[in-house]
């Protein structure tokens, strides 16, 4: 069946904002008859406790979802079979080498060089014994352009990402591919701030037989200085602003639309009338 899907990083309890990019998710499937799936993203930035307070706010602002939640930090074997599908070589550059290294002809700013791209094996095997290798695609295209709903044709930078970090973890634009593929994700929905991210996990889908999801990269909450939305602005956490009472309606209004419930909002959802610019949340 396909699912749309949220997928919070359990580095501390979501704020306005992410409940918001969830609640847009969740619009987003339920209006079109998808399943609606939570995906833990818990490779890093893990806090004692988050994952469980995460789901009990999704919950009580009237959010449900199809079991199972999964989580990254179990899904190991997936993401390495899906490596064992691709080319890839390994990287031995540090972050500073990377940024110091003179950037390829005709690469976008950012990104990667590809120093260790053309290695001899006889250089990775005096580099392995240094240091530990990342992982890297070895791709065969500079951009890629995706669909979004929200933002129309979006053509971004891809380079040879990491797809596995030196230290071992697994990097977040193999997972979150590996997973939306296995979980028959083909709608996603998530703050713009990941539009420029899109471009490469979509050429990746394509690489793993994938047909890219449909996109909508949603406008982003601001605190009061105008900066994305954080946890030092404040009142910011359901608990903080007064409840599921005070909060889902002050989304739904944030949204052009009027309801005490999801379900409610659900009734008027019109993604075509959906605001383009981003909310600030205002001061309680
Ligand atoms: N885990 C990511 C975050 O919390 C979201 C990834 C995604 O939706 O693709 O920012």
């Amino acid at each position: 069946m396909p699912a749309g899907r949220f997928a919070p990083s359990p580095s501390g309890d979501l704020h306005v904002g992410n409940l918001r990019t969830a609640l847009l998710a969740w619009l987003f499937a339920r209006s079109t008859g998808r399943e609606f799936l939570l995906r833990v993203e818990d490779l890093d930035r893990v806090r004692a406790g988050a994952e469980a307070r995460q789901l009990a706010d999704l919950a009580a602002i009237g959010i449900d979802w199809d079991p199972p939640v999964v989580r990254q930090s179990e899904r190991g074997e997936l993401y390495s079979a899906a490596v064992a599908a691709l080319d890839t070589y390994e990287c031995f550059c540090t972050r500073r080498e990377i940024l110091s290294a003179p950037s390829a002809p005709h690469a976008p700013d950012g990104a990667y060089p590809g120093t260790c791209r053309d290695l001899t094996e006889a250089q990775r095997a005096e580099r392995r014994a240094a240091r530990p290798a990342a992982l890297r695609l070895r791709s065969t295209v500079s951009e890629f352009t995706v669909h979004d709903v929200l933002h129309g044709e979006y053509t971004g930078t891809v380079d040879d990402l990491v797809l596995r970090r030196n230290d071992g973890t697994w990097a977040y634009n193999l997972a979150v591919v590996v997973d939306d593929a296995a979980q028959a994700v083909d709608q996603v929905v998530r703050g713009d701030d990941l539009l420029s991210s899109a471009p490469r996990q979509a050429y990746l889908a394509t690489l793993l037989g994938q047909r890219p999801p449909a996109y909508a990269h949603v406008p982003m909450v601001l605190g009061p200085t105008g900066a994305r939305l954080a946890k030092r602005d404040g009142a910011v956490t359901l608990a903080q602003r007064g409840g599921p009472a005070a909060v889902v309606p002050e989304l739904a209004a944030s949204l052009g639309l009027m309801g005490d419930r999801p379900r409610d909002i659900l009734a008027v959802f019109d993604p075509a009338a959906l605001p383009r610019t981003p909310w600030t949340l205002p001061d309680l």
